[in-house]
């Protein structure tokens, strides 16, 4: 059976050329680029290109990326080498719907004596920056507020955050892992201080991630040991991984507005299909500030669990929840913090696209999932006991 895959913000197939440049880093040009030898020293100026390469897709320099194992040591690193910079304040801001790689650390820092301020959201997933402006002091140390959520794809005013937030002296984090690749950055030309992205999430392979940090940005290293990355990162470098990185980096700078387009016509050509073909459905996330490729629709009376397994029988992958909490009932907790009623809550299902998503790919999806909400609905005991369908 053919595979159709709308699981893009969980991760992504990896591009055919990021796939061919990565090879020779494995059998042929295996050596470390910290030795002194030329063996290894070729790998050093392959490494060089791959800065350069990110930092092109950034609009930053070079010397502002650290290559990282992931999205999630980004993060760690971003929240616990600011406070380990400043360890005279204690206090953190951030929102109840950052991905777990950022909430969880928040969260274990109040048992460690920090002050943690969760921001709310409304019921279309956006911000109340005066709610954010109350909550600045003296005693914090670090705003991070993600760019774009993974679930819904709700795009928060990240630049504007980051001029309130640094016009008081405090840095700003922002998790892009869902942004890069698919909006447009000039780092050089804006406050935020740390950027934290991952490789699997724009087509180059799992492992490989980066926290960019402004210059002047005071920052402790969080692992410690060699001298890689400047003695900001230690740990012998994942190279064809970030080759693969580096390439994918200048994919996405040069085709991203073309593929933007194209994957957002068929990502709105699913959506309203879906909403008229099912009734009792409804988009969860602001419309008017969204990634271009996800939708997370609610399909009211019937659990997400459910679709996905029928989906699955006709190779559609799609996600109920964030993927790094299915296996859990629960519902997401960040259609919870937007007040989404628990019914529709437990029917959601994103649908995140790629540029590897297809027309006919779509309108498949589009005929067979009116079938699957109806059967569902037909064996609901909720439904035929309080409503009609
Ligand atoms: N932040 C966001 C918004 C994500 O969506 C994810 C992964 O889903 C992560 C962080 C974690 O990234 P990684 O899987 O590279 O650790």
């Amino acid at each position: 059976m053919q595979v159709i895959y709308f699981d893009n913000n969980a991760t992504t197939r990896v591009a055919d050329e990021v796939y061919e440049e990565m090879q020779p880093y494995f059998r042929q040009l295996y050596g470390n680029p910290s030795s002194m030898h030329t063996f290894g020293g070729q790998v050093g100026i392959k490494i060089r290109e791959a800065r350069a390469r990110v930092a092109g897709l950034l609009g930053c320099d070079p010397s502002e990326i650290i290559f990282t194992s992931c999205g999630t040591e980004s993060d760690s690193t971003a929240i616990h080498g600011t406070l380990a910079a400043m360890p005279h304040k204690r206090k953190v801001i951030t929102t109840r719907v950052e991905h777990p790689a950022v909430l969880s650390v928040c969260r274990d820092l109040e048992s460690h004596g920090f002050t943690v301020v969760e921001l709310g959201v409304d019921k279309l997933g956006r911000l109340d920056l005066d709610e954010l402006e109350h909550q600045l002091n003296n005693d914090t140390a670090l705003v991070t507020i993600m760019s774009a959520n993974n679930e819904t794809g709700v795009i928060f005013p990240i630049e504007q955050i980051a001029e309130m937030v640094t016009g008081r002296g405090i840095a700003f984090h922002t998790d892009a892992v869902q942004v890069v690749g698919k909006v447009p950055l000039h780092l050089s030309k804006s406050p935020i201080n740390l950027l934290s992205l991952s490789g699997h999430k724009l087509h180059a392979p799992k492992g490989v991630g980066v926290l960019y940090v402004k210059k002047g940005t005071r920052i402790a290293p969080f692992l410690l040991g060699g001298h890689q990355e400047g003695g900001r990162r230690a740990g012998t470098e994942n190279v064809p991984g970030i080759v693969g990185l580096g390439r994918a980096c200048e994919s996405a700078a040069q085709n991203m507005a073309d593929e933007n387009t194209r994957v957002k016509r068929l990502r709105d050509r699913l959506e309203k299909a879906l909403l008229k073909g099912c009734p009792d459905s409804r988009i969860n996330g602001d419309s008017e500030s969204r990634l271009p490729n996800t939708t997370n629709i609610s399909f009211e009376f019937v659990e997400g669990e459910a679709i996905l397994l029928l989906l699955d029988r006709h190779g559609i992958c799609a996600s109920s929840g964030s993927a790094c909490s299915s296996g859990s009932l629960e519902p997401s907790h960040v259609l919870r913090a937007m007040g989404v009623p628990f019914t529709a809550a437990h029917g959601s299902i994103r649908f995140s696209l790629s540029r590897y998503n297809t027309q006919e790919e779509v309108d498949f999806t589009i005929q067979k999932m009116p079938e699957i909400i109806y059967r569902l609905r037909e064996l609901s005991p909720f439904v035929q006991n309080t409503v009609r369908v």
